[in-house]
């Protein structure tokens, strides 16, 4: 599921080149996959609307479709938007796209996972997963103060309490292993064992993962955007390999099919063992 790094250079790509452009086709082979409130027929109505400027609010991208339309889209685990040439060919698993004068914005989806709302602006707030989730990881914040206040209501380990997107929003199952990395904290330490110490770890390497991964995926992706660029991780998805900052074998588990990676030496405890 694409995170904050890779939805910041999806973001800053598009708008380079699709921001004040008019939307001159547009195809919808599989429009169901678009929750449209604002018009009954998406395809139809999006034509001859420009694109404004994209932007970010958690892992939803929000697309302006000027007038007085948003298209609001969270790819989850296997939405994918391909910019590219009309002429290229159109992949199986599209669901639908939009035409510029020389370019199609194209999205796909192997397993029809994404969730794409097409929207007034005044109906932004019926979109219920924007309304659940927390503030931004990067973009803007929270002190740590307010971090420490909004922690308190949770008493689940502490990668479960990340990754779910009530506490901060734009962070999951990736990054936040490599969150935990960087602050030296186990995965699966109780939230109310974190000392002090180690939440201002964990505060403090929020910021600085998210920035140093987005200028790395900012050097790898473009223009390939619907390609995840996650080869550069430091644990996450590497068991089996050794940890860059302390050589032992990474740890990988699978609990509820989700892979958390880890290192025991440079963040021990937490995990009962069975
Ligand atoms: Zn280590």
């Amino acid at each position: 599921m694409p995170e904050i790094p890779d939805l910041e250079v999806i973001k800053d790509f598009l708008n380079e080149r699709i921001a004040g452009q008019e939307v001159v086709r547009a195809e919808a082979p599989k429009a169901w996959i678009v929750r449209s409130l604002a018009a009954e027929h998406f395809e139809q109505d999006v034509i001859g609307r420009r694109f404004g400027t994209i932007t970010r609010l958690g892992k939803d991208l929000v697309f302006p479709l000027d007038p007085d339309r948003l298209l609001v889209a969270n790819l989850m685990l296997t939405g994918r938007f391909q910019y590219t040439e009309p002429s290229h060919r159109v992949p199986k698993g599209m669901f639908f796209l939009l035409g510029t004068a020389d370019a199609d914005l194209r999205y796909l989806d192997s397993r029809s996972m994404g969730r794409i709302h097409y929207v007034r602006p005044d109906q932004l707030d019926q979109i219920q997963r924007l309304q659940d989730q927390g503030p931004d990881a990067l973009d803007g914040g929270v002190t740590y103060e307010e971090f420490k206040q909004r922690l308190r209501s949770y008493t689940g380990e502490i990668k479960g309490v990340l990754a779910r997107g009530k506490l901060l929003a734009g962070i999951g199952n990736a990054y936040v292993d490599e969150i935990l990395w960087e602050a030296r904290v186990s995965p699966f330490r109780k939230r109310k064992t974190l000392t002090e110490d180690e939440l201002r770890q964990v505060y403090d390497a929020i910021p600085k993962v998210l920035r140093e991964a987005t200028e790395v995926v900012r050097r790898e992706m473009p223009p390939n955007i619907h390609i995840k660029v996650r080869d550069f991780l430091s644990v996450h998805r590497k068991g089996g390999e050794p940890c860059p900052r302390c050589g032992t074998t990474i740890s990988e588990i699978t609990p509820n099919q989700r892979i958390t990676s880890w290192c025991r030496t440079c963040q021990p405890g937490g995990l009962i063992k069975n």
